[in-house]
């Protein structure tokens, strides 16, 4: 077959301990999922989940110990990090029960969902989408995956992300409001899954503005550190 134009370009992400890559499909992001970021962003109580969608090519893919470089994004002076527990859905489908949700799961990541806050913040007050405040080149930055069996507890994993060496978010991937397979069913029940999609569960408290120059150190217990700086 030819095309009329090129083709965009397969986005995939590296597998520990496999020379196969992980091609990237639908990049669903969880909002709102840790009960201190909800406060900090003015909200509290527990609300039913929320989604938002990112491209696969938002996707800024950095090896293990690589340092990736993410360029400062236009139309913002408030670009602000969010580290998340990264699930990489292995078998698609529709309706899966939370309790089915893990077989469903190939792997893990750690991920950054990087935001154009003061944009984001803009379009929720005139009830508009996120889309410009979400959604961008580089916006979801991502390291190696971890198959599920060799992930380790990551349900319970500490998570954090430091800014040039300091700590700016750290909690535990326990405090999800909505656990991994809640959100499996949540998802699942609008949209159907399909092998290749990634699903960014949501930051914690911390979330802050990075500025050119900064080196972002994200981390989850068990998988491979993500490691971003900002030109
Ligand atoms: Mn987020």
């Amino acid at each position: 077959m030819s095309f009329v134009v090129t083709p965009p370009a397969q986005v995939s992400v590296p597998v520990v301990g496999s020379k196969d890559r992980f091609p990237v499909g639908r990049i669903y992001c969880v909002g709102r999922n840790y009960v201190e970021h909800a406060k900090e962003m003015g909200f509290t109580g527990r609300e039913a989940p929320f989604f938002f969608i990112k491209p696969a090519d938002n996707c800024l893919v950095v090896d293990a110990g690589q340092t990736g470089e993410v360029n400062y994004p236009p139309m913002t002076e408030d670009y602000q990090h969010e580290i998340e527990l990264v699930a990489a859905i292995g078998t698609g489908g529709k309706n899966i029960k939370a309790a089915d949700a893990k077989k469903h799961i190939y792997g893990y990541a750690v991920g950054l969902d990087m935001t154009r806050r003061d944009r984001q913040t803009e379009q929720k007050k005139q009830g508009r989408p996120w889309c410009i405040g979400k959604t961008f080149d580089q916006a979801a930055p991502i390291g190696p995956i971890t198959p599920a069996a060799q992930a380790g507890d990551v349900e319970n994993a500490e998570i954090f992300v430091q800014v040039n060496g300091k700590d700016r978010q750290r909690s535990n991937v326990a405090k999800l409001i909505w656990n991994i397979g809640e959100i499996i069913e949540h998802i699942s029940a609008a949209w159907e899954l399909r092998p290749g999609d990634l699903i960014y569960t949501g930051t914690p408290e911390g979330v802050a503005a990075v500025v050119k120059g900064d080196t972002m150190v994200g981390s989850v217990a068990g998988l491979p550190t993500l490691t971003v700086k900002v030109i």
